[in-house]
């Protein structure tokens, strides 16, 4: 079955896949592999928070397949160019993992949603947030950093292979066949990481933004806050004072940078103190394009918390 599915597949029988942004490349990439690779609308390292879009992508979306993206909660540009194209060639993940709260269209959520979505500790920044920040809200939904966590990676992945397979039948025996290493391949990091980060998991820490969310619910790490929610803007000075006072307590083992932004911000507020000083690529910008790239960006994730935490 497979073998014949690889030798009947044509060019036009072929789905071209292209996913916004690298994580769900590599995800892709697994479940397509020996089938067809697909292509990346934002370029590695680029974030998707207030990403415009250019002309070639407009041409890019127009020759895709299927389009995979995580939805208006993290690619807002993309809402207007895809209302248009027929829902088969589209996948919404945070809709097909069900994520999005439900019936909740992006342009009604407004500022009602944040009071029952934090705890104390988040209100100073949110007074911050509001006072200047206007409809520029774009992590309050919903958590929409859903590639950093391994069980919603596999859900991913599942969705691609079904997506798939109805798309293109002549290679269904293989995407599952893809599907069935992917899981093994993901699993095996996973146990992996559960024994690097078991020793390290109680030691706090600050993010630059707060985009790991799966990845720290799954492996229990000790998150204690964020220096933004939107990594476009730049953090409140309150907010800042309120993390240098937790520094200076000897409350956080370590502060993350991120590779896609200036860390002046971060070099100011730990200045003088005893902290550790690590960075983390939530957009797996250094990992190979390959089947095996998502359990490699699941693994350099998990040893980029470790090696600064431990
Ligand atoms: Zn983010």
């Amino acid at each position: 079955m497979v073998l014949a599915g690889v030798m009947a597949g044509s060019a036009q029988a072929d789905v071209q896949v292209l996913t916004t942004i690298k994580p769900l490349q590599l995800i892709a990439t697994a479940i397509t592999d020996g089938v067809s690779q697909p292509d990346v609308l934002l370029a590695p390292g680029t974030s998707p928070h207030d990403y415009a879009m250019k002309p070639s992508d407009r041409r890019k979306l127009e020759s895709a397949g299927l389009v995979v993206w995580v939805g208006p909660e993290l690619e807002a540009f993309l809402s207007k160019p895809l209302a248009g194209v027929d829902a088969r060639h589209v996948l919404n993940l945070a809709d097909a993992l069900g994520i999005a709260p439900a019936g909740a269209a992006h342009e009604d959520h407004d500022h009602d949603e944040h009071a029952d979505h934090h705890d104390e500790a988040d209100h100073d920044k949110h007074a911050d947030h509001d006072d200047d920040e206007g409809e520029e809200h774009h992590h309050h939904a919903y958590d929409p950093h859903i590639w950093t966590g391994p069980e919603q990676g596999l859900a991913i992945a599942e969705q691609l292979s079904q997506r798939l397979s109805t798309l293109d039948p002549d290679h269904a025996a293989q995407y599952q066949a893809n599907l069935s290493r992917f899981q093994a391949a993901v699993a095996d990091a996973d146990k992996q990481l559960v024994a690097l980060l078991q020793p390290v998991a109680k030691q706090g820490y600050y993010v630059f933004h707060d985009g790991y969310g799966y990845f720290e619910k799954h492996y229990q790490l000790n998150h204690l806050g964020e220096f933004t929610l939107n990594p476009e803007r730049k953090p409140g000075a309150r907010h800042l004072a309120e993390i240098r006072a937790t520094l200076e307590q000897g409350k956080a083992r370590c502060v993350f940078a991120e590779p896609q932004f200036v860390p002046a911000v971060i070099d100011a507020i730990t200045d003088g103190l005893q902290i550790r000083r690590g960075t983390l690529d939530p957009l797996a910008t250094a990992i190979p394009v390959s089947a095996n790239g998502y359990p490699a960006f699941l693994t350099d994730l998990g040893q980029q918390f470790a090696s600064c935490l431990q």
